[in-house]
Formats: structure tokens, C-alpha cells, sequence
């Protein structure tokens, strides 16, 4: 069940939100170029045009493949993507080394459809379904998990030390 602002209320047994997302409104009080979907236009190491010690990632921006030209989806997999490789970019500025470019890839997508059941498409066009990309959803939420909360572990016990 679910209640709207407006206080109307909806029970559902299965829901399919089709509302689409807009970026952060941050992104509008930086008065930098902005797509549709209010996301940031950034050049190829993901700064505004014209600002050189600005990155913007995830879901703030409009992320580019750039050999492919194709405009990645605003997904967890693209906003880890742009992290990392804006964590090399800086530590390449540092040195004061030019980095070179790299391009987020979109893999594919599954989604859990309720009880065990999914559906999926890899990058290349196999799509599957069922229990499969159920199990399949849930190996990659692992992947995700497992790293995630060794990480913070860590973080946690540096924090204790200091
Ligand atoms: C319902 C739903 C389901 C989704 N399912 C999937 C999925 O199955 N697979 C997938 O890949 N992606 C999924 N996504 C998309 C995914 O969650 C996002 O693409 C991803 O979280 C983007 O990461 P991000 O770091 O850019 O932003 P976020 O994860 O949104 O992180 C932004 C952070 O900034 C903080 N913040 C905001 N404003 C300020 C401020 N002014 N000052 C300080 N902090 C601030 C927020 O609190 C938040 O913690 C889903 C999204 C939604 C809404």
C-alpha cells in the first residue's frame, strides 16, 4: 500500500512506477548547463564546461560513452563506474599528468518481479527470465553487498582507532 501526497491511498498487489526521475536540484543553484532531465552536461572527465576543479557524477549528470556516443542510464552500475574513475582522473591531475579517458559501460539490467521470478538483458541483447534472473538479481545485489560492507567495516575500525 502506498499514500500520494494528495493523502489518496492505493493498494497493489504489483506496482509499475513510470514516473521518471530529474536530477538533484542542486545541480539548477550551480547554473551549469543542464539536460531535460536536469542533469549536469559535462565534458569528458565529467567537469562543467568552463570549470576545471568541479566533477559531477551519477545521477547529477548526463553521462556519456564516448566511443559509443551512446547516454548511459542513470543506474547504481554508471554512478560506481564515474566514482572510480574520477578517483583515477584526480589522482592522475595531481601528479599533473593528463588522464586519459575512460568511458562508464552499461551492462545490462535485471529486476526482481515479485516472489522468485525476474527478468534481464545483458549489454549484448540476451535477454532471460524467471528464476534465472532472479537468482541472477541476486547475485549481483551480493556483488554489491559483500564489498560494501567490508569497506565500511574497515572504516568503522580505523574510525574507532583514531
Ligand atoms: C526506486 C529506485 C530503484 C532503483 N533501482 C535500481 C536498480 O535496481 N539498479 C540500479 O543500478 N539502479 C537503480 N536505481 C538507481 C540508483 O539508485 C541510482 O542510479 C544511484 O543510486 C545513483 O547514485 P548517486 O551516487 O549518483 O546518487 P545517490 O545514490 O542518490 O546519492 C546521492 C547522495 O547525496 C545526498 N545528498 C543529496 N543532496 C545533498 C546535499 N545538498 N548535501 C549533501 N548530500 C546530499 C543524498 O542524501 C544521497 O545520499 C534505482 C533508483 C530508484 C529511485
Amino acid at each position: 500500500m502506498f499514500i500520494l501526497k494528495t493523502e489518496i491511498t492505493y493498494k497493489q498487489d504489483f506496482f509499475i512506477w513510470t514516473g521518471g526521475i530529474v536530477a538533484s536540484s542542486l545541480i539548477e543553484r550551480l547554473k551549469v548547463k543542464t539536460n531535460r532531465r536536469k542533469q549536469a552536461i559535462v565534458d569528458e572527465y565529467f567537469r562543467p564546461e568552463g570549470i576545471e576543479n568541479i566533477f559531477i557524477i551519477g545521477d547529477c549528470a548526463e553521462i556519456i560513452n564516448y566511443e559509443t556516443g551512446e547516454i548511459l542510464p542513470p543506474m547504481a552500475q554508471i554512478a560506481i563506474q564515474t566514482g572510480e574513475i574520477t578517483a583515477r582522473y584526480i589522482k592522475d591531475m595531481i601528479k599533473g599528468k593528463k588522464p586519459q579517458v575512460e568511458s562508464p559501460v552499461f551492462r545490462g539490467m535485471v529486476s526482481a518481479l515479485g516472489g522468485k521470478y525476474g527478468v534481464g538483458m545483458i549489454k549484448n541483447g540476451i535477454k532471460f527470465r524467471g528464476f534465472p534472473a532472479y537468482l541472477f538479481k541476486e547475485l549481483v545485489f551480493l556483488h554489491y553487498k559483500l564489498p560494501l560492507r567490508h569497506i565500511s567495516k574497515r572504516g568503522y575500525r580505523r574510525l574507532l582507532k583514531q
